[in-house]
């Protein structure tokens, strides 16, 4: 059979640890065969961060932004002991960080659909993308512990020096106080991303913040998202046939409960940061999660939502069999080949997506799974593989 023919290359960022190994089965067995595989290479293993004194990190994102599509193996974040490890020049950055920081994005969350590993929620049928804005608010806050009597009063000063005054409170007693803040340009760049999302994946796109009670603040990120959508967005969602709409923040969690799923959630910073981790453990596990990086500038970064398994890692090292589960990085392959294919008009590529996803899942429904899957699972005939064998199963599959 002919190699599928790619037109523009994928940004491809490999990485560390387990995940660097999973990298190489996944391309050597599931992606060569079949793909005349075109790639502009950075290599983001610590060891090649430290040569480049971080700059392959940089240079990968402007990568991204050049060729609009990537797909990020897990990296390790140092730390003082990964320091010592690697034996670092210095404690670089978050690559993710340093990528976010260029590309402006917002990151969307999906468990990946499995049968046999069903949702604790019983009437969750499809996915629910949860969009968290990943900017202030509680996470850039300013706090006071307050000892005894006085009056807290929020102040604005002006660039000419004006000043704008409004109590807080007057504490008769001990007590506590919080400054929170975000910025428009923040916020819009959120809404647009999260519009561009749910155009590119044909979902509803949900929205919930408690403006009842906070009737300036997140009154704001509702209005901010209602014009940006009537601006830019209104016909284009009518042209996909899917909607949009604002509620309540505790109407979209009773909603949420109830729903089937197939839809996008966006959340402010804290309230995505608590209902991520919600939806996430009553989906399963990290590596049945798909995580993409959308930026408002209509450039994608596909990644898994784990880290590089750096146990197994170890285990790996001293000889010892591991059973590491390659879904999430199999779909950051997947989504971006899907992207690409959709960008330079490929159905090829399109299709070959679709194929390596149902080969995977397919795999996971016959009953051969990774370790970590088998205690998840209601199905009774199982097989527990060990990491590269689960790897060939999925390829033998991909032949049917
Ligand atoms: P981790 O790599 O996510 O792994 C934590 C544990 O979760 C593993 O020990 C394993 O549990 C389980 N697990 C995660 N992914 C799995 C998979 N694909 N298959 C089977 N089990 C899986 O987190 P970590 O060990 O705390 O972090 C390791 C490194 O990853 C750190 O250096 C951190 O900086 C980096 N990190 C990178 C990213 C990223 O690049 N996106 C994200 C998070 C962390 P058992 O050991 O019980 O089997
Ligand atoms: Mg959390």
């Amino acid at each position: 059979m002919e190699k599928i023919k790619m037109t523009t290359p994928l940004v491809e960022m490999d990485g560390d640890e387990m995940t660097r190994i999973l990298w190489a089965y996944i391309k050597d067995d599931l992606i060569l065969p079949y793909v005349d595989l075109k790639t502009e290479y950075y290599d983001l293993g610590l060891k090649h961060r430290d040569e480049t004194d971080d700059q392959v990190t940089i240079d990968s994102a402007n990568a991204t932004l050049k060729y609009g599509v990537a797909v990020k193996c897990a990296t390790i974040t140092p730390n003082a002991d990964r320091v010592k490890e690697y034996d670092l020049k210095e404690m670089y950055k978050s690559p993710n960080g340093t990528i976010r920081a260029i590309l402006d994005g917002t990151v969307f969350r999906a468990p990946i659909s499995v049968k046999g590993i069903e949702p604790n929620v019983k009437s969750w049928k499809k996915p629910i993308t949860l969009a968290r804005h990943a900017y202030g608010d509680v996470y850039k806050n300013s706090e006071m512990k307050i000892d005894g009597p006085g009056k807290a009063e929020l102040v604005f000063t002006d660039e000419n020096g004006k000043e704008i005054r409004q109590t807080i409170f007057d504490f008769k007693g001990p007590g506590i106080i919080q400054g929170l803040y975000n910025t428009d340009a923040s916020i819009e760049s959120f809404a647009k991303c999260c519009f561009e999302y749910a155009l590119s994946t044909k979902q509803e796109l949900w929205f919930g913040a408690k403006d009842t009670i906070s009737k300036k603040y997140d009154a704001r990120f509702r209005d901010i998202f209602n014009e940006v959508f009537d601006k830019e967005y209104k016909a284009k969602f009518e042209k996909a046939g899917i909607t949009y709409f604002y509620t309540l923040i505790d109407d979209a969690v009773a909603r949420v409960m109830k729903s089937e799923g197939g839809f996008i959630w966006a959340c402010k910073n804290y309230d995505g940061d608590v209902m991520s981790d919600m939806v996430s453990s009553a989906c399963g596990s990290l590596a049945l999660m798909t995580s993409v990086l959308v930026s408002p500038k209509g450039v994608y970064e596909y990644e898994a939502a784990h880290g590089t398994v750096q146990r197994h890692y170890y285990k790996h090292l001293k000889g010892e069999e591991t059973s590491t589960n390659p879904v999430a990085t199999i779909f950051a392959w997947s989504g971006a080949f899907r992207k690409r294919g959709e960008f330079d008009n490929n159905q090829g590529l399109i299709d070959f997506a679709d194929r390596l996803e149902k080969a995977t899942l397919s795999t996971i429904e016959s009953g051969y799974m990774t370790k970590d899957l088998v205690h998840l699972t209601t199905m009774k005939d199982i097989h527990t593989l060990n990491t590269e064998d689960f790897i060939k199963k999925i390829a033998e599959n991909m032949e049917k």
